[in-house]
């Protein structure tokens, strides 16, 4: 169950947790026709600070322009907004989701796209990650869900309704047994998780897909693509094929959610790590590093609230 938190932020406002309601007849409800975010305050040596909040905000800003949403606030407000959301409710670590979605006032599918609401939630989530799943390795199932097609629903823009995929799969894999979905495009070639981003390590070199493959451009892919190249590993973006996952050195995943996890197999075909293997372990610390503040080269990743 979800912890709750003191206030939800509100087109402006500050509103109790419990009294946070939306009108039946929003259309973001009946179409899907919302962008949103998830991003997190971690701990640091000089207080909770939001990791990457102006690229994470930038990204929303995106999903917006893809959907033409009309957004009534400047990515400063929303910065500021996120901040003090953040110190209202205990200036603790949490993961933060602001939603864009639009408001009750028309119902036909020629949606009044000026009628933008920005609301924001924050609340701590350490067990995104089932913590055995993480000590083991994730268990992947390839899902027979195809992802979105980006003629269809764009992976790239964050959108609300876009996520029946990754629910689709996601469910699927965890009543299979698997802890997570491997979604294909419509070639067959790797996509990404329900959730997260997709790296494989083969001969010490980094495998991800492509952003112009269609997925999202993970914030954390991001992270682990600079630091990986700062560390002296060689990252590349291309085509990866179904059976690579099968060959593979070591897989891991990244999202904002669940951080950087290994994965033990896929389609039941181990790893030759069959888990955290020696250049996941780097890539672990690294990125625990970026988002507690200790990389004095990153700093300006970490904003303090
Ligand atoms: N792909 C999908 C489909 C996601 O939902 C997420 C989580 N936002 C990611 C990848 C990872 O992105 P990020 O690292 O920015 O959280």
């Amino acid at each position: 169950t979800l912890s709750r938190s003191k206030s939800i932020w509100m087109d402006g406002e500050f509103v109790p947790w419990d009294d946070a309601r939306i009108h039946f007849l929003t259309p973001s409800l009946h179409y899907g026709w919302a962008v949103y975010e998830g991003m997190r305050a971690h701990r640091t040596a000089d207080g909770t600070a939001v990791f990457r909040i102006d690229d994470h905000i930038a990204r929303l800003r995106n999903s917006a322009r893809v959907y033409m949403m009309e957004v009534p606030y400047s990515d400063e407000e929303i910065a500021e907004a996120i901040v003090s959301l953040v110190k209202e409710n205990g200036s603790q670590p949490c993961y933060i989701r602001p939603n864009i979605y639009l408001g009750y006032g028309s119902m036909g599918v020629s949606l009044d796209l000026s009628a933008a609401r920005v609301a924001i939630a924050t609340w701590p989530w350490s067990d995104y990650v089932d913590r055995q799943a993480l000590a083991r390795g994730c268990r992947v199932m390839t899902s027979g869900w195809r992802r979105n097609h980006q003629d269809a629903i764009p992976p790239q823009a964050k959108a609300t309704g876009a996520y029946i995929n990754s629910c689709m799969a996601k469910i699927g894999a965890q009543r299979a047994g698997y802890d997570d979905a491997l979604l294909l495009t419509d070639t067959g070639h790797v996509a990404e998780c329900s959730a997260a981003n997709f790296f494989l390590v083969k001969d010490g070199v980094l495998h991800t897909p492509p952003v112009s493959e269609g997925i999202l451009p993970g914030i954390t892919r991001s992270t682990v693509m600079t630091l990986a190249a700062e560390g002296g590993l060689e990252v590349v973006e291309r085509r990866i094929a179904r059976a690579e996952a099968y060959t593979a050195d070591e897989i891991f995943l990244t999202g904002t959610a669940i951080g950087v996890v290994p994965v033990a197999s896929v389609d039941d075909r181990p790893t030759t790590s069959e888990g955290c293997g020696p250049v996941t372990k780097t890539v672990v610390e690294a990125y625990e590093d970026a988002t507690s503040g200790r990389l004095p080269g990153h700093a300006d990743w970490c904003t303090p609230v």
